[in-house]
């Protein structure tokens, strides 16, 4: 029944916000699909730089008005008797904590951190030819944190063994860091398809900020002169 646009659909990923419109999780689009059919999460989708909330209903009739003018970066999913449109981004309805503080640690976070580039030798590997590394061995104490840990194609990680970067004569190509915000989100940043996550991950153009800053000193800079003639 699924046809091979659609397995590739199930395969993407949708950002999902909390009450409060922060970034908290990432989901495979069959968690999408079920939040949203138990109207635990709505749609928020961007028009052209407007946002737009739908539900369940609201977004499959949405899909079907626009099954006919597809964008290439988008996914669909065809079932039975409709196509819908692969959201990007949902907005639980009933959730509000805020987002974990702390990133955590995983190999899946540490190869997104380094963009699955081998911190000795800065070539591109894919998952599955990446080890990770920790920079001061184990075996002499180092710690397993974000800040001794990088990723590391086999090669590498065979020639540097259980040996210090210095002993090794090997050099990281960047100093190993503890991010920020998860990786895993700003990896999809690379990617087309995901380009509306951007502003619910990096927060609003600083531009808005800017010209909110030049209205408020135009304000004052008014009322110094209204004080001045007073
Ligand atoms: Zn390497």
């Amino acid at each position: 029944m699924a046809t091979a646009g659609t397995s590739e659909a199930l395969r993407a990923s949708v950002l999902v916000l909390n009450r409060l419109y922060v970034a908290v999780h990432v989901v495979g689009v069959r968690r999408a699909f079920g939040l949203l059919l138990g109207e635990l999460a709505e749609v928020i989708h961007d028009e052209e730089g407007a946002f737009a909330n739908y539900t369940f209903d609201a977004w499959r009739e949405w899909s079907e008005i626009r099954a006919d003018a597809k964008s290439p970066h988008d996914d669909w999913i065809r079932a039975v008797n409709f196509e819908i449109q692969v959201p990007r981004v949902l907005r639980l309805l009933r959730y509000d904590r805020m987002p974990r503080r702390a990133v955590r640690l995983s190999r899946h976070a540490i190869l997104a951190r380094d963009g699955n580039r081998c911190q000795y030798c800065g070539r591109r590997f894919p998952d599955a030819q990446l080890s990770l590394d920790h920079v001061i061995p184990r075996s002499l104490g180092g710690m397993s944190t974000w800040e001794n840990m990088v990723c590391a194609c086999l090669k590498c990680n065979v020639r540097k063994g259980g040996r210090t970067p210095r002993e090794a004569r090997m050099k990281l190509i960047g100093k190993p860091f503890r991010p920020k915000r998860s990786p895993l989100m700003l990896m999809k940043l690379h990617n087309p398809k995901y380009q509306s996550w951007r502003i619910w991950i990096e927060g609003p153009h600083r531009m808005d900020a800017q010209d909110d800053a030049n209205v408020s000193l135009a304000s004052s800079a008014l009322d110094d002169e209204s004080l001045r003639s007073a």
